[in-house]
């Protein structure tokens, strides 16, 4: 079944070719009556090889058929005329674009506020799959994330928006939390005093256990220089008298706390190893668990990855100029880095292998049921202008992720790519997981007409996957070599 998407997104172009007359015109944008711009972006697409003059100027028109430019445009009306021919036959579709007078300017107005209505404090009991998030802003992504909490923490409401609560995490801090996350609960969030501690180590990971008299919510993150991982305790006074430190332990080399606020208590995991290879926060009872993964052995033979190819089913994601659907491009790039991981000896596991969309939390299960090592996604990317290249970009939430992000970034570049950059502290659901490295790459931009006649040419798709499996190996051997020169 996987031939039929690698060429699927390449036959819809060719089918609609076919069952039309060969001079067709097809606008994919641009065909809108009043505007108040300077210039008019056209772009639309015809059958392979025909020629296209826009105002009877030729236009390039790229392999997939897809041809553009932008016009300058007078106040007032702009008649534009579209002409395609095949050598024989041409045809001709004209459209009409009225400039009006521009207004006062609308791009410079601040986010909206989200107002917020206080609310005497009550209980709410996290479910699964919640998260808190800083602010109550939002952007496509969503608000900002903390982090992923646990479920059955009490948390004391305080405000509320039409989808958010407003939580009260310790006297001086508050975040906010998606309503549908939570349900109403009699137990109400107190302070408490920590209870023993214990480190062991359970196989391919060290085990950090906190005992608490009742479960309460937390935060993550780490640094860098040295490796750290932090969790910050909400409504937590340090009373613990003793952090019980085996000597066998695989990844960390110490676990301390500091009570940062009178009800904030800091816990601080000091790493082996520069790499992390990730570790999670959850509760065994009543007992605050962290689980911090011990490095692997260090090559894709003994690896798994987790592939994510975005979008899919009834969420195609972008679509081209000649109705190339991004889900598609991305899933055939996916299954081609697939083919080539499994080459190489390592094990895949697939957030998706069909033309369906797993919602992100499913895509997140996926990966963590099967304890991957590393996790990549892959999309493509859409806006800007579809005149010109636009480029390659990867993206990674967690600084610890940077480095993996960086690899996949340097390989993209050799194929001769423009840099759309590098990108951090990204908001998107699959670089939140603290479980595994990962790292997301947007190829190419499927609204760029000399991109998507890259992406419509399987060899690029098949070089894209090779460079994204140099750049894993890249970053495993840059882990190899750190842990080869602190063991020296
Ligand atoms: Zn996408």
């Amino acid at each position: 079944m996987r031939t039929k998407y690698a060429l699927a997104a390449l036959a819809l172009s060719a089918a609609t070719a076919t069952t039309q007359a060969a001079t067709t015109i097809n606008i994919h944008r641009g065909d809108r009556d009043t505007v108040s711009t300077k210039t008019h972006i056209i772009v639309g697409s015809t059958t392979p090889g025909n020629t296209v003059t826009i105002n009877g100027n030729k236009t390039h028109v790229y392999k997939t058929g897809a041809f553009g430019a932008e016009l300058p445009l007078e106040h007032g009306d702009n008649p534009i005329s579209i002409a395609a021919c095949d050598g024989n036959t041409s045809s001709e579709t004209r459209l009409n674009v009225f400039r009006k007078e521009t207004t006062a300017d609308s791009k410079n107005r601040p986010a909206p506020y989200v107002q917020e209505t206080a609310i005497a404090p009550t209980p709410v009991l996290t479910l699964p799959d919640a998260y808190l998030q800083y602010g109550n802003g939002d952007d496509r992504l969503g608000g900002s994330k903390m982090g992923y909490l646990a479920d059955g923490i009490p948390l004391k409401v305080i405000a509320e928006t039409e989808d958010l609560y407003k939580v009260e995490l310790s006297q001086n801090r508050t975040a906010y939390i998606p309503k549908r996350l939570t349900s109403p609960t009699d137990l109400q969030p107190r302070q408490a005093n920590t209870g023993s501690w214990s480190l062991t180590n359970t196989g391919n990971r060290d085990r950090v256990s906190i005992s608490l008299p009742h479960r309460m919510p937390y935060r993550s993150w780490i640094q860098p220089d040295p490796t750290t991982i932090h969790i910050e305790i909400f409504g937590a006074t340090n009373n613990s008298n003793w952090i019980t430190q085996r000597g066998d332990l695989g990844m960390i080399e110490y676990a301390d706390c500091r009570q940062t606020d009178s009800d904030v208590l800091e816990i601080v995991i000091k790493l082996k190893e520069e790499h992390s290879w990730g570790y999670s926060v959850g509760y065994t009872g009543n007992n605050l668990t962290i689980e911090v993964k011990h490095t692997p052995r260090l090559s894709l033979k003994h690896l798994t990855i987790g592939l994510d190819a975005g979008h899919g089913g009834e969420y195609p994601g972008a679509t081209s100029a000649t109705g190339l659907k991004e889900s598609e491009i991305n899933l055939d790039i996916i299954m081609r880095i697939r083919d080539l991981l499994i080459k190489k000896g390592a094990k895949t596991v697939l957030s998706r292998d069909g033309d369906y969309s797993p919602t992100m939390a499913q895509r997140k299960q996926t990966f963590t049921d099967s304890d991957v090592d590393l996790m990549i996604s892959l999309h493509n990317n859409s806006g800007g202008s579809p005149l010109k290249e636009m480029g390659t970009s990867t993206y990674y939430k967690h600084i610890s992720n940077r480095e993996l992000a960086s690899c996949l970034l340097d390989r993209m570049l050799e194929l001769g790519l423009k840099n759309f950059g590098l990108t951090g502290n990204f908001n998107f659901s699959l670089n939140a997981p603290t479980e595994y490295p990962n790292a997301l790459i947007e190829v190419l931009f499927m609204s760029s007409l000399p991109e998507e006649e890259k992406l419509a040419d399987p060899d690029f798709r098949q070089k894209v996957a090779e460079q994204t499996v140099r750049g894993i190996e890249d970053y495993i051997g840059k882990v190899r070599h750190s842990v080869t020169n602190r063991k020296r």
